[in-house]
């Protein structure tokens, strides 16, 4: 049985999405929707016909579970989709929606697109591609064989267009982001004087780096209460998807752009102005900081790009918000965003077998338990699973670090990544974990490993002062686990890391220790990653999920 949409008259009028089968549709068009496509302009709904066409959204189980997302992760999506086909519905469009729990359903998008062509026998077919390689070349496939013509648009939602992206790549050696984000604020004018960039300076980050002092605490930030139609998505996950990983009673994300609008003002008003002075900084049970937490919004849909940078501008010149945090917030979206996806696009699929460090060793248990005397560790861990989020720099210099410190096969690394944040699409996940988290892309993202001892942790976080480690002693049992580990990285790596530039200083004074010292402190960071649980991996074992380390919520 198919859903329909319906205004529910018997209650308190609120919108609704009920089970009944869809109409036949007439000789139009049908329209695939996807679950991150959540916009009115959409490229495959621009020029809909409510008359003719019918748009088709699927909530199925192979995209639910090709890694068992976050289960905050399976109601955001289940829920903004649903409040979406409600607002096709206002506009008179026809919405032939599949539930999760409806019994004909396939569970895989190419399933539900065939089911739907058999029933409503349309002229034709449109499709906004999707994000990622996998699913396009399932889309690919059921285009090649479908009874009526199919129409793959580009996605426009992105402030660069693959074919611009490819432009800028083209005939260049390395492909640095600070590059792409100049020609990217030449081409938008976002933040630009004339030709010159506005204040004088492309990059404002120096000043971005400061601590939490003692006393300072991170503003209140907005949450959005679930709604009835949200909570009714909890509940489906809770009973449907019960052994996936983190809690669902914290749930507080947009599902409509109305709601998104919402977060983006409360941002722009009342944290912008101190995004750049503690955009690096990390605090003990601070999930939020000074962030934006806008990224489950603008990769649903829910929020334009280019407008959030707009927005963020327009404060700058209105003077609430200085230029240091303006120009950090927007390099965020209009260079880092735009660069992954446009490299995820460029490298695919090759990009997802890159393993340019050989990393051959297992995702500790305590990256899923939290588990860990490591207090930074396990402050981001027990977030991710309380919310779904951790913030760029805990993602990047803790989690990220670790696991490229102890050498975690990036399959592994990425499984967990994709696992755990609300706001996971492989497009921006893998080049971040591959590229910038763990050097595994060899050096496309970045131009050197983000490796870094437990120093820089204790200069950003208050983290260190709890924790039973030392950060100041480098062996030992009770030594910082980042510190025991850092020396012994860079040995293991020798050959492969010993001509970077941005690298010479540490390998001097690694050099300037002796054979003798750099054989004890590859000892010594062996043991650290045999103590932490990184095993080795047995032959053709490379992922680490939930299911694979038989987690649920009540394991030990
Ligand atoms: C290892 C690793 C994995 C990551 N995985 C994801 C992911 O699956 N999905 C995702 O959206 N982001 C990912 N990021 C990027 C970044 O951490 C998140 O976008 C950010 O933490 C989201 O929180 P926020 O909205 O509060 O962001 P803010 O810090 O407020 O930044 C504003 C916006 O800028 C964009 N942005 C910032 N940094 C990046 C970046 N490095 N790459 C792409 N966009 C960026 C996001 O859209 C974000 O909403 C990852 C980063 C790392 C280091
Ligand atoms: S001492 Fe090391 S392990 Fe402990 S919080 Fe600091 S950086 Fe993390």
């Amino acid at each position: 049985m198919l859903a329909n949409i319906f205004r529910d008259e018997s209650d308190d009028g609120s919108w609704s999405v009920s089970q009944s089968v869809s109409p036949v549709g007439p000789a139009g068009t049908l329209r695939l929707v996807l679950g991150d496509q959540l916009s009115a302009t959409l490229a495959g709904l621009r020029d809909i016909d409510p008359d003719m066409d019918i748009v088709l959204m699927a909530e199925v189980r192979e995209e639910a579970t090709y890694v068992r997302h976050h289960k905050q992760k399976i109601a955001l999506v289940f829920a903004a989709m649903r409040a979406f086909a409600v607002s096709l519905e206002a506009r008179g469009v026809t919405v032939r929606y599949v539930r999760i729990d409806d019994p004909d359903n396939t569970h895989t998008i190419a399933g539900e697109l065939r089911r739907a062509l058999a029933a409503t026998s349309p002229r034709r077919v449109v499709i906004t591609e999707c994000g990622e390689w996998r699913l396009a070349q399932a889309l690919s496939v059921f285009a090649a064989e479908a009874t009526a013509p199919v129409e793959i648009r580009e996605d426009d939602r992105f402030i660069c267009s693959h074919a611009r992206f490819r432009d800028w790549a083209s005939g260049k050696r390395t492909l640095r982001m600070e590059f792409f984000y100049r020609e990217m604020r030449r081409q938008t004018g976002l933040l630009m004087n004339g030709a010159e960039p506005e204040g004088g300076r492309w990059n404002y980050d120096a000043e971005n780096r400061r601590k939490l002092a003692k006393g300072v605490r991170p503003p209140a930030r907005l949450r959005i209460p679930p709604t009835a139609e949200t909570l009714e998505a909890i509940a489906d996950v809770a009973r449907l998807f019960p052994e996936h990983f983190g809690e669902l009673e914290t749930f507080g994300w947009p599902t409509t752009s109305v709601e998104a609008g919402r977060v983006l003002d409360d941002f722009i008003t009342n944290v912008l102005p101190g995004f750049g002075d503690w955009q690096d900084a990390m605090a003990e049970g601070e999930p939020w900081m000074w962030h934006s937490l806008i990224s489950t919004s603008i990769n649903l849909g829910l929020l334009d790009p280019l407008d959030v940078c707009r927005r963020a501008e327009a404060a700058y010149h209105a003077g609430k918000a200085p230029l240091n945090a303006t120009e950090g917030f927007v390099r965020q979206i209009l260079g880092w965003r735009e660069y992954m996806r446009g490299i995820y696009w460029l490298k695919a699929p090759e990009y997802g077998l890159r393993n340019a460090l050989e990393a051959d060793r297992a995702l500790p248990w305590f990256y899923w338990s939290g588990e860990t005397d490591m207090v930074c560790v396990a402050d981001v861990v027990e977030m991710t699973r309380t919310h779904a989020y951790a913030h760029h720099i805990q993602r990047l210099m803790v989690t990220g670090n670790l696991a490229m410190l102890l050498g975690v096969h990036p399959d592994a690394v990425d499984d967990w990544y994709m696992t755990v944040f609300a706001d996971a699409y492989e497009w921006v996940e893998m080049p971040n974990t591959r590229g910038m988290a763990t050097f595994a892309d060899g050096g496309i993202v970045g131009s050197k490993p983000y490796a870094a001892s437990g120093a820089y942790i204790q200069r950003m976080s208050n983290y260190c002062g709890p924790c039973r480690y030392d950060v100041r002693a480098h062996s030992g049992e009770t030594a910082c686990p980042f510190n025991r580990l850092y020396w012994g990285f860079l040995e293991r790596h020798r050959g492969r890391l010993r001509d970077n530039v941005r690298l010479a200083m540490p390998y001097r004074t690694l050099d300037a220790f002796g054979p003798e010292k750099r054989d004890a402190l590859l000892a010594e960071a062996e043991a650290a990653r045999l103590a932490l649980g990184a095993d080795p991996l047995s032959a053709g074992e490379t992922r680490s999920s939930p299911a694979a380390s038989g987690y649920s919520d009540s394991s030990p």
